[in-house]
């Protein structure tokens, strides 16, 4: 039966596959494909050898006066363990697919716990937990076990068959962190149940560049194991097992946007010029050190956001150490080869929390409210040592290149005071310890409508500032950026938002302060034109959308709507003022939900 489920679109571009169902808890799993089946099956039944010596061990030590109950339940487990309907039909899986263990591990799961959602009968419906404590487990003993069978390549994909039919992930939600995992996966498509356009696993959906809808509410209770789905990314729509005409009509579309993506990867060496000579530097919005090269590729002039804190993220309760963060930091500084890099200090709490063992660790409780909570710059300053050691870590770096710091969700002036003293200390503990370090710039992140309403008071201890509209966005609008059900008011043509935008831009060149722009705002190809008659001359975004905000910006001539600008921003009803801007730069809106 053909049908649609609605989200929100989140990257541009149509995918067509079968789905794939993955638990929430499960999208960490590694998914690949594999050359040698058997190889694999090896090491599945190891994993289930392991877990049932690890089981008869554990019934063999129970207490005299344990439960009898938890001796039944080891039993439980044991025949589960040798149930064909789990090893088997995952055998199946491995065998049919070429999937590598876990993922076929975590499918058959996915099929079994479907079976028990359907019974009627209680006791049997409960038995789901048990089969997933058992994959659990298995699931463990692998990660500790065997190594991955096949080679491992930093720069491809890994998949081995290349006539396998395209997959699209569906699951109910993807943790930011785990998203990551999905850099170099087989998927050409997402689909999940909850989160916002801006939220930050959408943010690295889209930093992956490959077709995603978010927010789709039901998306992954309706769409069934192996539906063939269409995503189209530009409209948020998912069309499951669409008919014939349907899926000649987006297979065309498909063709359509891929030679016009190729098109664009020409302007890769243009200078981004407007029509009348204003050069606008593009650069890249990175998550992990790898991503410098796609930047490089994609024709960025540097890295205008290096989001950190995605080091520090499923690391099971160990943190970076500030080698390591060195390491990483100096790898995207010598790849960037002397153009700038904005390395930010973490933004650690609202949707990034840390993995439960690290905050555990360092009794960070995650608040009623945590994007108003212990987030950013307020989580660095409440752990000074690690503070000082991150900011060591970019100072190193920076004898290597050329480094800005940036400091995300500035509210207080004291806070600037704390940060800069920080770094003085940081300074002199490398000094004393007779580590080179390089110059560096200081800039302030303005996404709390409090720093962009007192900017000169920032403007005064920085050397640029860089505009955070997602954030902006949800602390101005008052509303979570990550939450789908007030998506719809979500929206940056909010006079409140260009108001606050225009005068950061107009406030920091006055000063003679660098600006730029790093949300999701500056990869819109709808506010180009009205960013850079507000005088914006520096744009950050994910690689992938540069291109297309280059076109835009040889396309745009600064001078056309700059006395507009002017106007409606000195005017009484700005409101009014910038519909007129809307209209003016035509926008469709694609942001707009
Ligand atoms: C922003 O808030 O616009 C921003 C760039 O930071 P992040 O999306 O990482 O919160
Ligand atoms: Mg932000």
């Amino acid at each position: 039966m053909s049908f649609q489920v609605f989200g929100l679109p989140v990257s541009r571009g149509i995918a067509i596959g079968r789905a794939v169902l993955v638990s929430s808890s499960r999208v960490d799993v590694d998914h690949y494909f594999v050359a040698e089946a058997e190889v694999e099956i090896a090491r599945l039944r190891e994993s289930r050898d392991v877990v049932a010596a690890e089981l008869s061990c554990l019934q063999r030590d129970l207490p005299a006066d344990a439960p009898s109950e938890l001796s039944a339940l080891l039993d439980v487990h044991l025949m589960l363990l040798h149930d064909d309907a789990l090893i088997v039909a995952t055998e199946q899986w491995i065998r049919e697919r070429h999937y590598n263990a876990e993922w076929a591990l975590s499918a058959q799961l996915e099929v079994l716990a479907r079976q028990f959602d359907e019974m009627e009968d209680d006791y049997l419906r409960e038995r789901k937990a048990d089969v997933e404590q058992v994959v659990e487990r298995m699931l463990r003993a692998m990660a500790r076990g065997a190594s991955p069978v096949i080679a491992d390549s930093e720069d491809s994909p890994r998949v081995l068959a290349a006539d396998a039919e395209p997959l699209v992930l569906v699951a109910n939600d993807i943790a930011p962190a785990d998203m990551l995992h999905f850099k170099r996966s087989v998927f050409t498509g997402f689909v999940t149940d909850v989160g916002g356009k801006t939220s930050h696993t959408a943010i690295v959906a889209r930093s992956l560049d490959i077709p995603a809808v978010v927010g789709a509410r039901e998306g992954s209770r309706v769409i069934r194991q192996d539906d063939l789905l269409v995503i189209d990314g530009d409209a948020g729509l998912v069309i499951v097992n669409p008919s014939d005409i349907v899926l000649e009509e987006y297979r065309f579309r498909q063709r359509q946007g891929e030679l016009e993506r190729e098109k664009l990867t020409r302007l890769r060496h243009t200078p981004a010029v407007t029509m009348d000579g204003e050069r606008i530097e593009l650069l890249a919005n990175i998550e992990l050190p790898a991503d410098a090269k796609a930047a490089v590729a994609c024709g960025a002039v540097g890295v205008g956001l290096f989001r950190t804190e995605f080091l520090f993220m499923n690391r099971a309760g160990e943190l970076p150490t500030e080698d390591e963060q060195f390491e990483a930091y100096r790898a995207v500084v010598v790849a960037m080869s002397g153009s700038p890099v904005t390395i930010r200090t973490v933004d650690i709490g609202a949707d990034k929390p840390l993995d439960r063992m690290t905050a555990g660790e360092l009794r960070h409780e995650h608040g009623l409210n945590p994007a108003l909570g212990l987030r950013a710059i307020r989580w660095s300053l409440s752990e000074p040592a690690m503070f000082r050691q991150q900011v060591r870590a970019i100072l190193r770096a920076s004898a290597f290149g050329r480094v800005r710091l940036l400091i995300p969700m500035l509210t207080h002036v004291s806070e600037a005071a704390q940060v800069i003293e920080a770094i003085e200390r940081a300074k002199q503990q490398l000094v004393d310890a007779g580590r080179p370090f390089g110059a560096i710039e200081l800039g302030a992140m303005v996404e709390v409508p409090a720093a962009a309403l007192v900017l000169p008071s920032f403007l005064r201890l920085f050397d640029f500032v860089s505009i955070g509209t997602n954030d902006l966005i949800q602390y101005t609008l008052a509303l979570d950026r990550g939450d789908e059900s007030v998506a719809h008011l979500y929206d940056p043509w909010h006079p409140a938002i260009l108001m606050l935008v225009e005068g950061v831009i107009r406030q920091a060149r006055a000063a003679g302060k660098a600006v730029s722009v790093c949300g999701e705002m500056a990869g819109d190809p709808a506010f180009t034109e009205l960013l850079i008659s507000m005088g914006l001359r520096s744009f950050s975004m994910h690689p992938s959308q540069i291109a297309s905000i280059k076109q835009n910006v040889l396309r745009t001539d600064s001078r056309r709507l700059a006395p507009l600008v002017r106007t409606v921003f000195g005017s009484e009803d700005v409101w009014a003022g910038c519909e007129e801007l809307r209209d003016a730069v035509g926008a469709g809106g694609t942001m707009k939900a």
